[in-house]
């Protein structure tokens, strides 16, 4: 191959640091100043060039620029970096980005299955380059972060959650594969921006809609097997809890959205009973936001309990209670409820709004996942904190503007009692001389660890038993230190150590539940997950 192309081919470019001898041995010289140069040096020139644009958007497309240009020094400056550069390339400015993809859109990511394509999405697939892979990440883009229909553009999504997958699971971008899978979308605004990329038509439901992902389904299986992983992303709740019961018994899906969320909030909640007290059961948790986020983390919840206590799952659920957009969850209202809002509907009188059900519930922890920003009030935060020494307040709906309360508003208005995480990034807080380091409840703890928890052990499916190991090996991580500024998750610079230990406990649940196909089973497995785990360090080319 000329050297040219070699610079050009993102999987192999080191730029500067290609070193005299492979400059020679690879038809570079000419094509590079002389200078050679260290990948510290470079990812010292990268960061600084970073840290002076002020606007996130262009952080992030510099990212992607990088990833397009030189994909090892893309991975080592967000393993070096990544609490500085998650908020870029993942939540929330990949929200923003796919907002305005149409625009900032240069080379395409990812494979993109329309409408267009059925009846033909197995050559889709093999038009993509790879053919060993391990972990895709799909969506439809009609409920993107708490954004809503982005349609096509919600492609910025699986690409991020993808490049995650490798940064913090150590999973080779090789391996990954990001997918949008496209029937039209209902956001009018896109349908008639002039930039919009994908089918200019409203989205297809029902029979049409099942028929492609169906075909797509089955397309994967044939020609990646069995043991690929199928990330379901950002689908909204009508489509996304059929389809993880549908395929969870024929293919190893995961649906982030409801399981790693359930599986990152139950880890936070397990790892506050420290500062709260108490056992999980001892506490009542009530929910603003009953989709798959809140019913997804309710049922884990009461799964733990049972397991914990031996009550059954039944009596368990009954210390969770729900509020959607009607009010309280309750069993006057249960004809008219969707399917996975049923179990949720306990005795009591209608509650309309949350503000009545604090009062009359009387919970210990508050839980937001409604996608709707400024919800807990002050009189709710108030009345939560009148009754409760340490209320556990969750306020997980994402982006930023849309947490259901702010860490400032958590700290002050309970008047610094609160324990407080939220779905996305606060910043420190000082309340009466003490600082308060808010939490962040980041499905990103969880999945990466979790995928490769079930590619180092060949897992053919998930089960519910498995996400409680992902929860528990992360709680684990929580230390001394930590809980003493009134955090719940560990900080994320240890990425890479707590994903290793989610993957061992996860594939040793694989291996005991006898879904792994990865035989025999590594002696140590948090040493072996992390000998799987790629490395981004430049390798030399003779
Ligand atoms: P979803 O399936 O659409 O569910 C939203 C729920 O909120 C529905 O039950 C809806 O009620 C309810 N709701 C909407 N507006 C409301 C209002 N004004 N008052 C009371 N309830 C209201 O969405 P999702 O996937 O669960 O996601 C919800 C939010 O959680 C998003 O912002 C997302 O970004 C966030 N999230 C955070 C994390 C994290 O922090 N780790 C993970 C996942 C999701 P109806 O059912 O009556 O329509
Ligand atoms: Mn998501």
């Amino acid at each position: 191959a000329s050297g040219y192309s070699l610079l050009r081919d993102p999987h192999h470019n080191k730029g500067l640091a290609f070193t005299e001898k492979e400059r020679d041995s690879h038809y570079l010289l000419g094509l590079l100043p002389p200078a050679v140069v260290t990948q510290q040096l470079q990812e010292k020139k990268l960061m600084d060039n970073l840290r002076k644009y002020q606007v996130p958007l262009q952080k992030y497309m510099a990212m992607m620029e990088l990833q397009e240009r030189n994909e090892r020094l893309f991975y080592k400056l967000l393993i070096d970096n990544v609490e500085e550069l998650l908020p870029i390339v993942y939540t929330p400015t990949v929200g923003e980005a796919c907002q305005k993809y149409g625009s900032i859109f240069r080379r395409p990511q990812g494979l993109y299955i329309s409408l267009k394509e059925k009846g033909k999405v197995l050559d889709v697939l093999k038009n993509w380059p790879e053919r060993s892979i391990q972990v895709i990440v799909v969506t439809d883009g009609e409920r993107i972060l708490g954004l809503g229909d982005l349609g096509c553009q919600g492609m910025g999504i699986p690409v991020g959650k993808l490049s995650l997958y490798t940064a913090l699971g150590g999973v080779r971008p090789s391996a990954c594969l990001p997918v949008t899978i496209d029937v039209g979308t209902n956001n009018e605004q896109l349908l008639k921006d002039e930039f919009y990329i994908g089918l200019r038509q409203r989205r297809a439901t029902g029979q049409e809609y099942a028929d492609l992902l169906h075909e797509f389904m089955s397309a994967v299986k044939q020609n990646y097997g069995e043991k690929v992983l199928i990330q379901f992303e950002d689908f909204a709740n009508h489509n996304a809890f059929t389809l993880l019961a549908k395929y969870g018994t024929t293919h190893l899906v995961f649906n982030d959205d409801i399981q790693g969320t359930a599986s990152v909030v139950l880890a936070g909640v397990v790892a506050a009973l420290k500062l709260i007290g108490g056992t999980l059961a001892d506490h009542k948790f009530l929910f603003l936001g009953a989709g798959e986020a809140g019913t997804g983390i309710a049922e884990l919840i009461a799964l733990e309990m049972s397991k914990q206590t031996k009550i059954p799952v039944e009596e368990t659920r009954k210390k969770i209670w729900l509020v959607d957009s009607k009010g309280l969850i309750v069993n006057s209202r249960r004809e008219s409820l969707q399917h996975f809002k049923k179990p949720w509907a306990h005795d009591h009188e209608p509650v309309k709004d949350l503000l009545g059900a604090v009062k009359a519930i009387k919970p210990t922890v508050l839980i937001g996942s409604s996608g709707v920003g400024r919800t807990f009030t002050k009189e709710i935060i108030e009345t939560l904190a009148s009754f409760n020494e340490k209320p556990l307040i969750m306020a997980l709906s994402n982006p930023t503007s849309q947490s259901e309360c702010t860490a400032e508003e958590a700290y002050t208005w309970s008047q610094g009692r609160a324990i407080f995480a939220s779905g996305s990034p606060f910043d420190p807080f000082e309340y009466n001389g003490k600082v308060f380091v808010p939490g962040q409840a980041n499905n990103a703890y969880i999945f990466p660890g979790f995928g490769l928890g079930l590619v180092i052990s060949g897992a053919i499916r998930v089960h519910d038993n498995m996400l409680l190991a992902a929860s528990e090996a992360l709680a684990k991580q929580v230390s001394d230190e930590n809980y003493n500024k009134g955090l719940i998750y560990p900080p994320f610079s240890n990425i890479r150590k707590i994903s290793a230990n989610i993957a061992a406990n996860v594939a040793a649940k694989a291996y005991e539940l006898g879904v792994a196909t990865h035989l025999p089973r590594p002696a140590n497995l948090v040493k072996y997950a992390e000998s799987c785990m790629y490395s981004p360090v430049y390798r030399s080319y003779r």
